[in-house]
C-alpha cells in the first residue's frame, strides 16, 4: 500500500502546478500518470504572457525552446490580414516534463484504472490511498468517469476534434499562419514555427457539425497540406498527424464532490473562441490547491473563457480588412 495526503491523477501542467502549490501548504502529494516524462503531448503550445505570470518565470528564464510570435498571417476566405501580436509559442513535450519535475513531489508511472471509497479514503487500484484526490487526467480522465459524469455532463456540441503533427523542419522563421472560415470547416487551421528547427501544424474544430454534415476531418487535413505546399511552409512526405479531442468550457460549474476535485481538460475549461487549454489548465491547478488547502468549494469563476478580447479584436480585424493594413493587437 502506499499512502499520501492528496494523489494527483495526471501529470500535465494542471496537475503538476496542483502538486506544487499543495506541496507549499504543506501537503504530502504524489502524482501518478500513465506515461513517463518527457512525453509526447499533442498541442501548438501557443501561450499567452498569462502563463509566464502565473507560473512565476520571465521569458528569459525559461530554460527550454521558446519562440516569440509577433506577426500572424490570418488567412480568411480570399484575404490575408496581417496582425501583430505577442504571443509564445513553446514545445509541450519540454515544458511538460520542466513542470513536472520543478513541482519535487512523488511521481509514479501508473495508468489509473479503478478508484473506490474506503471510508476515509480513496483506493486506487487496491494500492495507492489518500484522502484527497485530483483528476488532472486530461479529457479522459478515469477521475472524472467515476465521480463527474453526470454531475459535470460534457457537452458534444462543445467538443473540439483535432489533427496535428510537429516535425524537424527546415522553415524556422517566427510567422505563425491561421486559417479561419476556409474549405468549409467549422474551425480553425494553423501552422506554429517552433525554436530549433520544428513546426507545429493542425487543426481543431467542432467534432458535432463535422458529423452533421457527414464530413472528417482527414478531408480538411489534406486541404491544410496542400495549402502549406502551395506557400511552401511543409512538405507532405513528412507529416504523418495524429488525432485527440478536447471540450471547450461550459456553464457546468460542478468541480467537486466530497475530496474528489477535476483541474484543467478533466474539467473542460479550453476557451470558448480559440480552444487554449493550458492557460485554464494552470490557473485551474492553482485554484484546486487553493480549495483543498483552505477548505473552500472550488469554483472558476475568475478562470477567463475567451482567448481574445472580442472587441479589440473584431474593431481591428474590421479595420485591417476594409483598409487593407496590418492589424495591430499588441
Ligand atoms: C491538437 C491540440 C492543439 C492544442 N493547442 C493548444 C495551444 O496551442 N494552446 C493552448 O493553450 N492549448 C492548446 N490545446 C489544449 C491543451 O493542450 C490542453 O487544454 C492542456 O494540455 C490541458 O492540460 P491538462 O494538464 O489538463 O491535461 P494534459 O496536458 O492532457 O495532461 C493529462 C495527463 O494525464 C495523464 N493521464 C491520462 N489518463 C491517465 C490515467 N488513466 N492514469 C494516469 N495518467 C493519466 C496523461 O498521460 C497526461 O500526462 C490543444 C489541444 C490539442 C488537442
Amino acid at each position: 500500500m502506499i499512502y499520501a495526503n492528496v494523489i494527483i491523477v495526471g501529470g500535465g501542467p494542471a496537475g503538476s502546478i496542483c502538486a506544487s502549490e499543495l506541496k507549499k501548504h504543506g501537503y504530502d502529494c504524489l502524482i501518478l500518470d500513465k506515461h513517463e516524462f518527457p512525453r509526447n503531448k499533442l498541442c501548438a503550445g501557443w501561450i499567452q504572457q498569462d502563463v509566464f505570470d502565473m507560473v512565476g518565470v520571465c521569458e528569459q528564464d525559461y530554460p527550454h525552446s521558446i519562440t516569440r510570435l509577433l506577426n500572424f498571417n490570418v488567412h480568411i476566405g480570399s484575404r490575408l490580414i496581417k496582425m501583430k501580436m505577442r504571443q509564445y509559442a513553446i514545445r509541450r513535450t519540454e515544458f511538460d516534463a520542466w513542470l513536472l519535475y520543478r513541482a519535487n513531489v512523488r511521481i509514479k508511472h501508473h495508468k489509473v484504472r479503478k478508484i473506490q471509497k474506503d471510508g476515509d479514503y480513496y483506493v486506487i487500484d487496491g494500492q495507492y490511498y489518500c484522502n484527497f484526490i485530483v483528476g488532472a487526467g486530461g479529457t479522459r480522465c478515469p477521475v472524472y468517469k467515476s465521480f463527474f459524469t453526470k454531475l459535470n455532463p460534457r457537452k458534444m456540441d462543445l467538443m473540439i476534434n483535432t489533427l496535428e503533427d510537429e516535425i524537424a523542419a527546415q522553415n524556422e522563421g517566427e510567422e505563425c499562419h491561421l486559417w479561419f472560415f476556409q474549405h468549409k470547416f467549422p474551425g480553425y487551421f494553423w501552422y506554429v514555427p517552433k525554436k530549433e528547427g520544428y513546426i507545429n501544424v493542425g487543426l481543431g474544430g467542432f467534432q458535432a457539425k463535422l458529423k452533421k454534415k457527414n464530413d472528417n476531418l482527414k478531408r480538411h487535413w489534406d486541404w491544410l497540406v496542400a495549402e502549406l505546399e502551395r506557400l511552401g511552409l511543409a512538405d507532405r512526405s513528412s507529416l504523418n498527424p495524429r488525432g485527440h479531442y478536447y471540450f471547450l468550457r461550459n456553464s457546468a460549474d460542478n468541480f467537486q464532490q466530497d475530496r474528489v476535485y477535476i483541474i484543467g481538460d478533466a474539467a473542460a475549461l479550453a476557451t470558448r473562441d480559440m480552444g487554449e487549454g493550458i492557460a485554464p489548465a494552470i490557473k485551474s491547478g492553482f485554484l484546486a490547491a487553493e480549495a483543498i488547502a483552505n477548505g473552500h468549494e472550488l469554483k472558476y469563476n475568475s478562470i477567463r473563457k475567451y482567448s481574445l478580447p472580442k472587441y479589440k479584436l473584431m474593431k481591428n480585424m474590421t479595420k485591417a480588412f476594409l483598409l487593407n493594413r496590418t492589424a495591430d493587437l499588441t
